[in-house]
């Protein structure tokens, strides 16, 4: 059964903020799904409400199918074995949120107890098994958060999502706050779990580059909608929409020295989500929109390659020589 399907989510903050709009997503165990996009095109929210962890006064449509079962709709009892043993989160700056008057090994051997699932000594047991999984000695267990550098913190984080076993891991941003060399050792780290233990992933960035490396598929996000969705690789290199292709040409692949000196910038900034423009809401930035872009929004579809992209130029599978869209937008290349 397919591990993950969003069925048309969408997420309204109060005050009529439309953070998420329609997004259908869906993802298989093993595999790893890249979810790019600027600050505040609603990449955090998405992740929330796929644990129902939206503040009070969220309001929430569509589905969220997690084997089978919509989140959106579990009982409280449900959603909370679901949190731990289903899916749980490694959060944007998370490695912050340790408690500094403990010790690690207790953090992480903490929910194990609470939710019944080891002894007081089992759990520490397996605590020190989970450092060793992601790359601890598991005598670092006794460690205080403060003891521990930047990375090893987000490996404890990891180590703690990993506590429960569970089915689907949701990282969002897991590496921004380190530095470069950290961050692709905590990348191999996630992979090679995620990989030994079937697990789904969902990879949050606004970095491209890192996700193309990282994930099997990339949906990029802009505004609180998918706007392309397809093979990691594909979206990447040949990306079909105009946002993400001005996205991939910002974050040229890691190693090309060339192009790391002369990123493609895009100007301007996503609209505000409580006051979206009508038509695409990405019209007003866009270098190749056209007259009936600023009246008519467009559907995500099919854009061949198994990618689905929202665009006016997308009109359908088009042929082997790209996307339909003018040459004039063909990413620059340095
Ligand atoms: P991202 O993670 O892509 O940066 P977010 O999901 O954090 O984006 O935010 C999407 C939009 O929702 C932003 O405009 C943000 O200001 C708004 N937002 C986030 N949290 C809240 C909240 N609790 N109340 C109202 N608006 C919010
Ligand atoms: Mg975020």
């Amino acid at each position: 059964m397919t591990l993950l399907q969003v069925r048309d989510l969408s997420v309204t903050y109060p005050g009529g903020v439309s953070a998420v709009r329609g997004v259908d997503l869906t993802l298989e165990a093993g595999q790893k799904l890249g979810v790019a996009g600027e600050s505040g095109c609603g990449k955090s929210t998405l992740a929330l409400a796929l644990l129902r962890l939206l503040p009070a006064g969220t309001r929430t449509a569509g589905q969220v199918l997690l084997d089978g079962e919509d989140v959106l709709g579990m009982r409280w009892g449900r959603l909370r074995a679901v949190r731990w043993a289903g899916a749980s989160i490694v959060f944007q700056g998370a490695m912050h949120s340790l408690n500094p008057v403990h010790r690690v090994g207790d953090q992480i051997a903490e929910p194990l107890v609470l939710h019944g699932r080891a002894t007081a000594a089992a759990a520490r047991t397996r605590a020190g098994e989970l450092l060793e999984q992601v790359g601890l000695p598991a005598a670092r267990a006794s460690a205080f958060p403060h003891e521990l550098s930047g990375g090893q913190r987000q490996r404890v984080m990891i180590a703690m999502a990993l506590a429960c076993s569970p089915r689907l891991i949701v990282a969002d941003e897991p590496t921004t706050a380190l530095d470069v060399m950290i961050q692709a050792q905590i990348l191999r780290l996630v992979e090679s779990l995620v990989a030994g233990q079937d697990l789904g992933l969902i990879m949050i960035s606004h970095d491209l580059a890192v996700l193309a490396d990282t994930c099997d598929r990339l949906a990029v996000m802009y505004a609180g909608r998918v706007v392309e969705e397809g093979p990691a690789s594909e979206v990447y290199e040949n990306a079909r929409h105009p946002y993400a292709r001005a996205l991939s040409a910002a974050f040229p692949r890691i190693g090309d020295p060339a192009s790391r000196f002369a990123p493609a910038g895009l100007p301007g900034d996503p609209p505000d989500p409580s006051a979206l423009p009508a038509g695409c809401a990405f019209h007003a930035r866009c270098p190749v929109a056209l007259p009936v872009c600023a009246a008519d929004d467009q559907p995500l579809r099919d854009a061949g390659d198994g990618r689905r992209a929202a665009c006016v130029h997308v009109t359908g599978v088009p042929d082997a020589d790209g996307g339909g869209l003018p040459s004039e937008n063909a990413r620059s290349t340095p």
